[in-house]
């Protein structure tokens, strides 16, 4: 039996190496980016007004008071989007709104709140406050010079990111390919939602679950019509998936019972098995297995023990197929909120939940069949074999979402 950082270093090895494509910003959010991005403006690309107000330089405006104002001459206007083609001279003012560039010859923006016009004399403006040189400018290249390293090639593009991006005008970004993830759940007893069960049987629930996963995790889900526990049928289904996807995710069928037949089928489709066991609860059977350059990853079937193994372990290799650098899910220190135990001789991860007190406590029923504790929990705990934590003791919570 595998330890589970030995089963991860074997299905990424196996990896193959991420393809590339062209995308435009819009459909780049989640894809992981495969280039060093430079910026190729100065962010603000000008000096401009923070504020509606006048330009103005600032000594003209030193010892201004409401009681003691400034006279300026008002010698033009300036909207977000047109430019000034003169200099800002002594004793004058220049109408700005937010955006408009900084007229050449102003140092500094009063805001149109410290001014006062003067009803018969449209061509003054009062100045009833001081202000400092560069008071209300944005100035060129203060927000990212131009040149900077944005972003680096590996990252998980979230939408501020391009948001950024978006503002220094790129339009396309090389990202990692996505690969396509068949999704099998394997089962006998198993009907799809809107079925009427009759004796034995329960609903599929995997399905759901590994596509929302797959598509969280950057790659593209194939579900797959749900197979009988026959050899014959999930050859051919497995067959099917190989077809036209790059991987296939099965669910159930990986045990050791005589049923469990995903091992036995794969190997009949021409695929060769890696290993089929990874020492953690839940989640003991997994099955990793190679055909040619496309891979098999055979998960238990008990819902909570396929979201967990997909989580540690097919997640990370979907994320580095599309040439992703941190395969890890996002992770916090907590406090426990009461004593926590495992008992049991392989690593459990546990169903936890962040309370509103900020401190860790379980979920509830921790059986790996048991769906209600994994929707109320936030998160999983890393628990190593025999051990027993106090309330109050630090842990790291892995997150999901
Ligand atoms: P197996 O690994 O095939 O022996 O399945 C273990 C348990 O998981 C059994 O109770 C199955 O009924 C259940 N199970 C298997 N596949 C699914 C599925 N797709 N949705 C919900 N439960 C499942
Ligand atoms: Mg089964």
């Amino acid at each position: 039996m595998l330890e589970l950082e030995d089963a991860l270093a074997r299905i990424l090895s196996a990896v193959p190496a991420p393809g590339s494509e062209t995308v435009s910003l819009s459909g780049a959010l989640g894809r992981v980016l495969l280039e060093n991005i430079r910026a190729p403006i100065d962010l603000p690309p000008f000096d401009n007004s923070a504020m509606d107000g006048y330009a103005v330089r600032s000594a003209d405006v030193a010892s201004a008071r409401a009681d003691a104002p400034a006279r300026l001459r008002l010698i033009g206007k300036v909207a977000a989007g047109a430019q000034f083609h003169g200099e800002l001279i002594p004793q004058t003012c220049v109408r700005l709104f937010t955006g408009s560039p900084l007229p050449r010859g102003a140092d500094a923006v009063v805001m149109q709140e410290d001014t006062r016009s003067v009803p018969d004399d449209p061509s003054t403006i009062l100045v009833l406050d001081r202000c400092e040189p560069q008071e209300n400018v944005r100035f060129r290249g203060e927000d990212v010079a131009r040149g900077r390293l944005l972003l680096s090639r590996g990252e998980r593009l979230s939408f501020s990111q391009l948001t950024l991006l978006s503002a220094t005008g790129l339009g396309q970004l090389k990202v990692g390919h996505q690969p396509r993830i068949g999704v099998l759940a394997t089962g006998s007893e198993l009907r799809a939602a809107g079925a009427t069960l009759s004796g034995g049987q329960i609903y599929d629930s995997n399905s759901f679950a590994l596509d929302a996963l797959v598509r969280a995790a950057g790659a593209v889900p194939v579900v797959l019509p749900v197979v009988k526990d026959s050899l014959e049928a999930t050859c051919a289904s497995l067959t099917e998936g190989f077809s036209h996807c790059d991987a296939v995710v099965t669910s159930g069928g990986a045990s050791v019972g005589e049923l469990d037949l995903v091992k036995q089928a794969f190997q009949q489709s021409g695929g060769s098995l890696e290993f089929w066991k990874v020492s953690i609860k839940p989640g003991r059977p997994f099955v990793f297995g190679r055909l040619n350059q496309k891979l098999l990853f055979g998960l238990p079937g008990n819902p909570v023990s396929a979201i967990v193994t997909f989580l540690l372990l097919v997640r990370p290799a979907l994320l580095r197929w599309q040439g992703a650098s941190d395969l890890s899910l996002p992770s916090h220190p907590a406090h426990l909120a009461e004593a926590i135990a495992n008992p049991g001789s392989r690593r459990h991860f546990m169903r936890v939940k962040i309370g509103p007190d900020g401190k860790v406590h379980s979920a509830g029923i921790q059986a790996s069949h048991a769906l209600s504790s994994l929707a109320s929990a936030n998160g999983l705990l890393d628990l190593a074999p025999s051990v027993e934590l106090p309330a109050g003791a630090l842990v790291r919570v892995i997150r999901w979402d």
